[in-house]
């Protein structure tokens, strides 16, 4: 067994301060609290509590978020709520193993409860749960041979690795590396797909391997292959995989595209929900295994941007697909490649329900892994956020705005001076970091680790600034991406939001445009950053922390094309209209907008 380069911090470890509280708050009052009382299927009746309702995966989805949410909150109420779904699991376990509702015998679900029941553990110590898993995992050693992973699990048997593995760490019982390789001989042989990438142009029909979010969950699996058998091919097909995303179906917010299946590199395709959830964790857990600082920093752009976007600011609506290029949400036909008309229309469970089930563990499992240990027992800060960490006697209160500030301060406190390695991540849009320490300690560093030995004492300081600057990357066409830091920033549209369905607070909403949104980007004008305290509902459209002011003309001809932004024009795009002052939002904070611009003069 390989070592991984870095190791999680037990649930609850990390938690939350500063506008990353505030957002963490309003999923708690928004999906993650008020859900149960609306949507059956993660209420009383879900066979996951004992009751005759849904037996399958949204109940296991749900827990996956409401666990590590309830902890880092240290909420009762959820917690409480949490506990009956973790004591219902533990108590359903048959003689045999198996576990969950006898209704509904497939794999697939007990994969994702699995992965609930190790973050309780961590965050409680629950004695039941290895023991539990043991057993479970012989059963499915005795099982599998005969009854073998299928459909949605055999896409996704990377979801069970991660919990043989776990109990693998504490028992090095030998029995469950025979397990993975027997889980990975019957999981879909996503290596070769990643490595041979067979599908560069839209996907039509119904495939699990280009199903968006199985791609996005399968990005970590042959890492854990590399994992268990050292075999460096698994760790390149991972890079290749990435690399091929980017090229045949890559998206401006660091994902790839799929409505339903990948669907080329257009701005108005668009992406699931579920997959950017799973993206994140996959990338959480790539950057544990190898240690690699850019998944970190694809970690964040998607966090930062492609998440909060596709959720209305106080987490009470969702889209199914969001679009870069999205300028008018409503239930219309549009060039998906199979997803219904009310797919980018924001509401309780538009298109399909697994995205409100799925989306609760984006934040609290992004807050869980900011933190990550080293294996001589440093501090690593992965991502970066407003939190506070403690680990081995050693607290750090991160003081930050970011990703809406580019300055970080960790005030470091501890019992006893204690000497240890405080790694910290520099993004690779920043040329060279540079922190300030006690007693004249300054370091700087290029992209990668940015690595301080120290005898650190109670009190201690350090500065880290990330200096951001307005970035410009190239798309297809000639247009253009503008970024700041780890920001996407977009053309801001105004928005007119109608109620066309259910009550609130998770009521269903078409957006439609109040402003223009053809607009060329004019590169003869400097953009000009504006910067605002962070709101209270940091993603709100009304209040972004950052504006980009800059210069633009309006393209005629660019217009709707089946009900999404026409085809971006090529730039330079020659237009004789006039120079007009334009506005750049947080792609996060602007549910329409334009992020793929066309340049003019
Ligand atoms: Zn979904």
């Amino acid at each position: 067994m390989y070592r991984a380069a870095f190791r999680e911090l037990p649930l609850g470890a990390v938690k939350p301060r500063g506008w990353l509280r505030d957002q963490l708050g309003l999923q708690a009052e928004g999906f993650t609290g008020g859900l149960p009382a609306v949507w059956l299927d993660v209420g009383e009746s879900s066979a996951w509590l004992g009751g005759t309702g849904e037996d399958w995966e949204r109940g296991p989805y749900y827990c996956d978020g409401l666990i590590p949410l309830a902890h880092q909150l240290e909420d009762e109420r959820l917690l409480s709520w949490a506990n009956r779904w973790i004591e219902w699991t533990l108590g359903s376990q048959s003689a045999d193993g198996m576990f969950g509702p006898a209704s509904n015998a497939d794999w697939w679900p007990r994969m994702v409860m699995l992965k609930v029941l190790t973050q309780h553990a961590e965050a409680t110590r629950d004695p039941r749960v290895g023991p539990f898993l043991a057993r479970y995992f012989a059963h499915q050693a005795r099982e599998l041979p005969a009854r073998p992973l299928e459909k949605w699990g055999q896409a996704r048997g990377a979801e069970n690795l991660l919990a043989v593995y776990w109990l693998h760490d504490r028992t090095h019982d030998p029995s469950l590396l025979e397990l993975a390789a027997l889980i990975e001989s019957q999981t879909l042989d996503w290596t070769r797909w990643f490595t041979e990438f067979p599908n560069r142009t839209r996907v039509l029909e119904f495939n699990h391997l280009t199903h968006v979010v199985n791609v996005a969950m399968a990005v970590k699996q042959p890492a854990l292959r590399w994992l268990r058998t050292g075999d460096e091919r698994y760790r390149a097909a991972v890079y290749e995989g990435l690399a091929n995303l980017d090229r045949y179906h890559g998206q401006p917010q660091g994902m790839f595209s799929g409505d339903e299946w990948l669907a080329e590199r257009a701005p108005s395709q668009g992406v699931e929900l579920c997959a950017v959830v799973e993206l994140m964790f996959s990338l959480e857990h790539l950057v544990r295994m190898f240690g690699d600082a850019t998944h970190a920093d694809r970690l964040e752009r998607i966090a930062y941007n492609a998440l909060p976007t596709t959720i209305t600011a106080t987490m009470t609506s969702r889209q199914y697909d969001q679009q870069p290029n999205q300028v008018l949400c409503s239930v219309a036909k549009r060039n998906w490649t199979q997803n219904k008309d009310f797919s980018n229309i924001f509401g309780l469970e538009p298109n399909f329900g697994c995205c409100t089930a799925n989306l609760h563990q984006g934040w609290p499992k992004l807050v869980s892994h900011l933190w990550m240990a080293a294996p001589a027992g440093g501090l690593v800060a992965v991502a970066y956020g407003p939190c506070i960490v403690s680990h081995q006697g050693v607290t750090i209160e991160e003081v930050t705005d970011y990703p809406f500030g580019d300055e970080v301060r960790f005030e470091l406190q501890m019992a006893v001076p204690t000497a240890f390695a405080l790694t910290l991540r520099v993004p690779a849009w920043c040329g060279r970091a540079v922190t300030h320490g006690p007693r004249g300690l300054i370091a700087q560093a290029g992209p990668g680790w940015l690595v301080l030995e120290h005898e650190w004492r109670d009190g201690d300081v350090v500065e880290l600034s990330l200096p951001a600057a307005v970035r410009f990357e190239q798309r297809d066409r000639g247009a253009v991406t503008v970024n700041w830091g780890p920001l996407l920033f977009a053309l801001r549209v105004g928005e007119e939001w109608r109620k066309i369905g259910r009550e609130e607070p998770f009521a269903d909403w078409e957006v439609h445009p109040t402003t223009p949104w053809n607009y060329a980007l004019s590169r003869a004008h400097d953009l000009t950053l504006e910067r605002r305290p962070v709101g209270q509902v940091p993603f709100a459209r009304e209040t972004p922390p950052l504006l980009l002011r800059g210069k633009g003309r309006r393209v005629p001809g660019w217009e709707l094309v089946d009900n999404s932004a026409g085809a971006v024009p090529d730039s330079p795009v020659r237009v004789d209209t006039p120079v007009e002052p334009i506005e750049l939002a947080p792609y996060g904070c602007a549910r329409l907008r334009v992020a793929e611009l066309p340049t003019t003069d």
